[in-house]
C-alpha cells in the first residue's frame, strides 16, 4: 500500500478531531496538509451523536468555565463561521443545580466562581424555585443554583457536521479507516498504520479518538487513563404539561431535561458499577429502579410518564480527575492529546480545537490557557479538582 505523509495527522474525526481540523485549517490558516483520520464515518458509536448536547457555565474550575463559555460564543457565531444557512437548534433553556444541605455551601463556592467569570446564574432558595418552577417539590432541597442565560441544548450531529464540513472545504482531508498501530522512534511520532495496511507518516499526530483514546495512547506505548464508560439515556412521555424546564440536575445526580415533546433523561452510575466497557447495551433496569421514583418525587407529575426509547453512549471517561488532557506528551512533542473530556467534551469541543490549532501553529496556547489539563498531571497524578461533574 502507498505510504502517504501529512504535516498534522489526527485520529478520530468526531466533535474534538472535526473541530482541530476546522481551527486549523479554517480559522488558523494553517498551510500545511492536515488529515482526519476516522474508522466510522457514520458516527454511530461515537460519544458525540450519542450526547446528551447540552451546554453549561455552572463548572468549578475556571477553566472548564472558559472553555464552555468560548464554546457558547461558537454556537452564537455559528453564521459568521460557516455561513447564513447555518444552524444547531441552539435552545437556551439554562441549567438548574439542586443541593441538599451538604451541597449547599459546595454550590455556593461555584457560584462565586462562576460569577467571577462574568457567567450569568443565580442562586434560588427553595421557595423561591416551587415558585419560579410550580413543576418541582422542592423537598431535600437546600439550594438551587440556575443559569439565566447561555446554557441550554443543541443538535450534536448538526454541529460535527458543520465542523466536518467546513474543514474539508478549507482543505483537511478525511480519510476512512481504523489506525490500528503507530510507529514511534524514540521521542519522536513517525507514522500510522491503518486496519487495510495503509501506512500514513506525519509531522504531528494528534489523538482525538474519544473513548479509544487510551487504546490509541497504548498504541504509541504511552498510558493515558481515559476509556469508555457506558451512559444510558431514557427519552420518556409525560402526561400532564410540565415546564418550561431547563436541564435539571437533581440532589439524586439525576439530570433531566425537555427533547421537543418529550424528556431525556440519565445518572451516571456509582463507581463500583461503573466498569470500562465497549458495550452500549441500555441499562433498563436503571430507569425503573432509580431513574423514576427520583423523577417523581422531584417533579410529582412524573408518576404518569411513559418510557418510549433510550440509547446507551461511552464518556470518554479519564479516570484520574474526570477531565480534559489538552497539550503534548511532555517527551514526545510531536504527540498532542485532546482526551478524556468525560460528559463536557461536546460543549468543550470548539475550545479543545482551537486550543490544539494554537499548539500546533503557535507552539503555546494563546486564546485560552490550558495548560492546567496538561499531560504532565497526569503522569505526576495531580487532578484538577472540578466539583460540578454530571
Ligand atoms: C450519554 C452521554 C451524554 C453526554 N452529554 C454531554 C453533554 O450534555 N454535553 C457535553 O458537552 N458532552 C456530553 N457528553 C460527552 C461528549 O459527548 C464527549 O465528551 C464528546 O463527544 C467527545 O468527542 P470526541 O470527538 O472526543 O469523541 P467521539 O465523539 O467518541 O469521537 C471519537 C472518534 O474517534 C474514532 N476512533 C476511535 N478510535 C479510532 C481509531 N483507532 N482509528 C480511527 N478512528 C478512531 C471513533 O470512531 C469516533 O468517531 C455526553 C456523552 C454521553 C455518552
Amino acid at each position: 500500500m502507498t505510504d502517504v505523509r501529512y504535516d498534522v495527522a489526527i485520529v478520530g474525526g468526531a466533535a474534538v478531531g472535526s473541530a482541530i481540523a476546522w481551527f486549523l485549517k479554517a480559522e488558523l490558516g494553517f498551510a500545511g496538509s492536515v488529515a482526519v483520520i476516522e474508522r466510522d464515518p457514520t458516527y454511530a458509536r461515537a460519544s458525540t451523536t450519542l450526547s446528551a448536547a447540552s451546554i453549561r457555565q455552572q463548572f468549578s474550575t475556571p477553566e472548564n468555565i472558559r472553555m464552555s463559555r468560548f464554546g457558547l460564543d461558537f454556537l452564537k457565531t455559528l453564521k459568521r463561521r460557516f455561513g447564513s444557512e447555518a444552524d444547531v437548534g441552539f435552545r437556551e433553556g439554562g441549567y438548574l443545580l439542586l443541593a441538599s444541605q451538604a451541597g449547599s455551601a459546595t454550590l455556593e463556592a461555584n457560584h462565586v466562581v462562576q460569577r467571577a467569570e462574568g457567567a450569568d446564574v443565580a442562586l434560588v432558595d427553595p421557595e423561591a424555585l416551587e415558585r419560579r418552577f410550580p413543576w418541582i417539590s422542592a423537598d431535600g432541597v437546600a439550594l438551587g443554583s440556575l443559569g439565566l442565560s447561555g446554557e441550554g441544548w443543541f443538535d450534536a450531529h448538526a454541529l460535527l457536521q458543520l465542523m466536518k464540513a467546513g474543514a474539508r472545504a478549507h482543505g483537511a482531508a478525511y480519510i476512512p479507516g481504523e489506525v490500528v498501530a503507530i510507529d514511534r522512534a524514540g521521542g519522536r511520532i513517525d507514522a500510522v498504520r491503518l486496519a487495510e495496511g495503509q501506512r500514513i507518516s506525519c509531522g504531528t499526530l494528534v489523538n482525538a479518538a474519544g473513548p479509544q483514546a487510551g487504546h490509541v495512547a497504548r498504541l504509541a506505548g504511552i498510558d493515558l487513563p481515559v476509556g469508555p464508560r457506558k451512559r444510558s439515556v431514557f427519552v420518556f412521555r409525560c402526561r400532564e404539561p410540565v415546564g418550561p424546564m431547563p436541564l435539571m440536575v437533581d440532589t439524586s445526580g439525576l439530570w433531566v431535561r425537555p427533547e421537543g415533546d418529550v424528556f431525556i433523561t440519565g445518572i451516571s452510575p456509582a463507581a463500583a458499577d461503573d466498569p470500562e466497557t465497549d458495550d452500549l447495551e441500555v441499562d433498563f433496569p436503571l430507569f425503573d429502579e432509580v431513574l423514576w421514583p427520583a423523577l417523581a418525587t422531584r417533579v410529582p407529575a412524573f408518576e404518569a410518564i411513559r418510557q418510549e426509547r433510550a440509547w446507551a453512549g461511552h464518556y470518554d471517561y479519564n479516570s484520574l480527575d474526570q477531565n480534559a488532557i489538552i497539550g503534548p506528551h511532555p517527551d514526545i512533542q510531536n504527540l498532542i492529546f485532546a482526551n478524556g473530556f468525560s460528559g463536557h467534551g461536546l460543549q468543550q469541543a470548539p475550545a479543545a480545537g482551537r486550543a490544539v490549532a494554537e499548539l500546533v501553529v503557535l507552539g503555546r496556547f494563546e486564546s485560552l490557557d490550558l495548560s492546567v489539563f496538561g499531560y504532565e498531571r497526569i503522569a505526576e497524578n495531580r487532578p484538577v479538582r472540578e466539583l460540578a461533574v454530571i
